[in-house]
């Protein structure tokens, strides 16, 4: 199959274009002019069940929903679109409104981003001590977009916001000044939308650094789900393939960390293929996605998904919380009944299916679990620990919050039996001032595929 990709300005040349509502296209059209839409024939033509739109998954993944921006927001860019103003006003707004989507405006994204040798890597996140995130050049969009992706300050145009960089040597000089990384996530956007050729380029650098520490090479991606024929039949699939197998053999473990956000993306054929052909490489596939609100909050949906990932051989990895940002108020799941989900889903599977850590709030002190409510005599608390840490005392302490069912977000939480802060703030606060340059808000920067 030859990928094509629809956006705003061709959606309407979809076959089944006939079944979008005039409604439901004006909808779109509006909330297009702020987040990135972009969805391709796959997903079109295998993916989406077009006789139930309405409450489709698969569709609201790529469609936007009038409920994805907030009324404020929609009637005050429908009524400007109205008007006809200039572009100067209207593009003025559009700008306002990403702001208001964004809870980092204030261009922090420079504190947390590594030195090298005097310069700042735009292209790194090195943020928990064994792992770096890398942000290639060539990997910062998708084959489609997400609804309810954060990354849509890079897709927007919102050049101060973009993040990526392609110097393969800063990437292995910062790896050799840094032994204590043993891994290293190719991250985006999604990195398998890049050509072979330039992911060899990296590849390569990688591998003749020679680096002993660097034992694990992962790639955060949502092909598998949005065009597994990037590992079956397009034009340079079997060179990609064939670089997975030179990692493999050069001794390193190969991660394709696979974003799945409903168990329908793995019942296809063409994914099946695609996940026997990377298998064969010798790299093994983790499968991760949010908790979200419309799409999969539903016990059933996320045991469906754990099994059906088992049976393929993928290891369940994580669930996450889907972070205060874009379409939130249309995703957010409270903690409590994420853990709720989660814990009957868990549940139903078997110990194969329960490697699966969740729900975790990828926050800025570090990775959180909410591991359950508890009563304490008479208070009735939350447990959360942290899985990963910016410091590594704080890693997996029982922590207590107190009882909130509306509570979305770490920073919605009050500690329990009356105590001022959490274990961990006190010393959160001086890294904070200490080391300006290493600990920002930077969270909000990573995809959700990874
Ligand atoms: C999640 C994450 C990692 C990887 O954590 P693991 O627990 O090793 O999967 C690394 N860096 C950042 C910034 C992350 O958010
Ligand atoms: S969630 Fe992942 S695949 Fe989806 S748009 Fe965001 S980065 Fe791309």
């Amino acid at each position: 199959m030859k990928y094509k990709h629809y956006n705003i300005h061709n959606y309407i040349s979809i076959p089944q274009i006939k079944k979008i509502s005039p409604k439901q296209r004006h909808d779109l059209e509006v909330i297009a002019k702020v987040l990135p839409f972009k969805t391709n024939n796959y997903v079109v033509e295998q993916l989406i069940d077009w006789d139930n739109i309405e409450f489709d998954p698969l569709y609201r993944m790529n469609f936007f929903q009038r409920g994805m921006l907030t009324d404020k927001h929609f009637n005050m860019l429908e009524s400007e679109i109205n008007v006809g103003g200039s572009k100067k006003s209207l593009d003025r707004l559009i700008k306002d409104i990403r702001y208001q989507l964004n809870p980092d405006p204030s261009g922090q994204m420079m504190y947390n981003v590594p030195e090298f040798k005097g310069e700042k890597l735009m292209g790194i996140q090195h943020k928990y001590k064994e792992t770096i995130l890398f942000f290639p050049t060539q990997g910062q969009s998708c084959h489609a977009y997400c609804t309810f992706c954060f990354r849509w300050p890079q897709f927007s145009n919102m050049k101060s916001q973009k993040f990526f960089m392609k110097e393969t040597g800063l990437l292995t000089g910062y790896l050799k000044e840094h032994p204590e990384v043993t891994d290293l996530l190719f991250t985006g956007g999604d990195p398998m939308i890049m050509s072979s050729r330039h992911f060899e380029t990296y590849v390569n650098a990688v591998l003749e650094a020679d680096l002993p520490n660097l034992k694990n090479i992962r790639i955060g991606t949502k092909a598998l789900s949005y065009w597994p024929y990037r590992f079956v039949s397009d034009p340079d699939s079997d060179h990609l393939l064939s670089l997975f197998r030179k990692i493999v053999d050069s001794g390193k473990h190969l991660a394709v960390m696979a974003n799945f956000n409903h168990p329908r993306e793995l019942y296809t054929d063409i994914f099946k293929v695609a996940v026997k052909n990377i298998q064969n490489t010798g790299a093994i596939i983790r499968g991760q996605s949010p908790i979200l609100n419309n799409i999969n909050a539903d016990a059933d949906v996320w045991a469906d998904l754990w099994k059906k990932q088992v049976e393929k051989g993928i290891i369940p990895y994580y669930m996450f919380m889907p972070r205060d940002t874009g379409a939130q108020h249309y995703f957010a799941v409270p903690l409590i009944e994420a853990w709720k989900i989660y814990t009957r889903a868990y549940s139903k599977v078997s110990g194969i299916a329960r490697t699966v850590r969740g729900p975790v709030m990828s926050a800025n002190p570090g990775k959180i679990k909410v591991l359950g409510v508890s009563d304490f005599f008479d208070e009735k608390v939350i447990t959360l620990n942290f899985i990963q840490a910016r410091n590594t005392n704080w890693i997996n302490k029982p922590f207590f919050a107190r009882y909130d069912e509306s509570a979305l977000w770490l920073n919605d939480l009050k500690p329990a039996f009356g105590k001022r802060e959490f274990f961990f703030e006190r010393s959160f606060r001086s890294l904070q001032t200490e080391k300006k340059h290493r600990v920002g808000t930077l969270d909000n920067y990573s995809s959700l595929c990874s």
